[in-house]
């Protein structure tokens, strides 16, 4: 690529852009796809440029937040080299109209690779939505059901519990099992669960992002004509989903797939165009998926950096690489737990324990201060548990990298033989 020309009007900014972009990370990775008409942005580093390669790296933490969350790092490389002036448009994805080819072309990309990660079928709308996940916990039962209707909840933390405390408000939810006075610990067995023949739909959420309790598998509704619904907001995308064994997934995008403010809905399209007559236009499925998503102004820039997570999360091999990277990241975790003869625990099930939000307790719980005072300092933050439970929790999201976990772990050890 040529270098960049410092005659181009914006040439200072410009300079600045090139400099945080490519100083980021090692010259092999560094995402040149700048195709600005203008000018073009040389990606060829000196050695000054690598040393400040390493300062600018320094500068990131690892973030174990249970969300908004980390995103992965050439992803907001490739943001940042794009956000001046998008794809030589002249603006920014922030400046664009909603409608225009090129927000467009954006969405639509957004939608294709989703679709192509998770083998979306043709028959399932995919709607990029506000009012994140808490919202569908009122669009799900407005749109699945009649005031009146039966429908079932299992509820395995407090996610599911708010999700049933809003649905009762729209029709006639049960919770056909609770996890609660074991303080939300496992998933109960399938069999013995009382569904109702009757119920609409049964309620799951796939990754209880609180408590670290996830589905390894799914339960079947007992009525026929019933479907399975999910809040996969902490799980999305971490690992293959068999979206036919359900008639509506929910997720919101903060954990695993972009910035908070969008909420992605995949839904069964025969589900739709029965929303009770109460229910404001906005939660209206069909509505959004009659207008692709763009029925009023959607959150373009967060669809935008979604879009970007799901073309580097293909660009990874799709989601069964994505899941083997969890799959080891996890087991290294909580293998570092289990082997710490109790100077930390994790209270959940082992066959339900989520790969995705690690929770621990310290035997000594005086030293949880210090722990996340030490961790800090080390640069590993946000480990505290919910302010609900308690205790640590380590969220290990996709874009968390193994050395994240293997810089934590190493940690726990040595934060262990200090104080045990
Ligand atoms: N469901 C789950 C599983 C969650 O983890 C969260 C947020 N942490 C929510 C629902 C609520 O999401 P939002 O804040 O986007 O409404």
């Amino acid at each position: 690529m040529a270098a960049t020309s410092l005659n181009a009007p914006n040439a200072p900014l410009l300079q600045k852009t090139h400099q945080t972009h490519v100083f980021l990370k090692p010259i092999s990775t560094i995402p040149c796809q700048t195709s600005a008409k203008r000018f073009s942005i040389s990606c060829s580093a000196t050695t000054q440029d690598r040393l400040s390669v390493q300062s600018q790296s320094q500068d990131r933490v690892f973030n174990f937040a249970a969300g908004p969350a980390t995103l992965p790092e050439n992803v907001l490389l490739k943001a940042q080299s794009e956000l001046y002036n998008w794809h030589g448009s002249g603006m920014s994805v922030m400046e664009m109209s909603h409608r225009g080819k090129d927000f467009r072309s954006i969405i639509e990309k957004a939608e294709a690779d989703l679709r192509s990660l998770l083998n979306i079928p043709e028959n399932y709308a995919v709607l990029f939505l506000q009012g994140g996940a808490t919202t569908q916990f009122a669009a799900v039962p407005l749109n699945l059901c009649a005031p009146g209707d039966s429908v079932d909840y299992l509820v395995t933390g407090s996610w599911g519990d708010k999700a049933f405390k809003e649905a009762k408000k729209y029709c006639n939810p049960k919770v056909i099992w609770s996890g609660k006075s074991e303080n939300y610990v496992r998933v109960p067995s399938f069999d013995g669960l009382e569904l109702n023949p009757n119920a609409k739909y049964l309620h799951i959420c796939a990754n209880e992002t609180i408590y670290g309790v996830e589905f390894k598998d799914y339960p079947v509704p007992c009525n026929p004509n019933g479907v399975l619904v999910a809040d996969m907001s902490s799980n999305f995308c971490s690992k293959p989903v068999d979206v036919t064994k359900f008639g509506l997934i929910y997720a919101g995008a903060q954990k695993n797939v972009g910035p908070s403010g969008v909420c992605i809905v995949i839904v069964r399209k025969d589900l739709l165009g029965n929303a009770q007559e109460i229910t404001p236009v906005m939660l209206d499925y069909k509505i959004h998926a009659d207008n692709n998503s763009l029925y009023n102004t959607p959150p373009c820039y967060g669809i935008y950096m979604c879009g970007l997570v799901f073309e580097d999360l293909l660009k990874q091999g799709g989601l069964e690489e994505v899941e083997k990277k969890n799959h080891k990241k996890a087991g290294i975790l909580y293998n570092a737990i289990d082997e710490s003869k109790g100077f930390y625990r994790c209270p959940v099930e082992k066959s339900v324990r989520s790969m995705m939000n690690v929770p621990f307790t310290l035997e000594k719980s005086e030293l949880e201060a210090e722990f996340l005072k030490e961790a800090e300092k080390e640069k590993m933050v946000q480990l505290k548990g919910h302010r609900s439970v308690g205790g640590m929790r380590a969220s290990i999201y996709n874009a968390m990298p193994l050395a994240g976990v293997e810089k934590l772990v190493a940690f726990m050890k040595d934060f262990q033989a200090k104080h045990a």
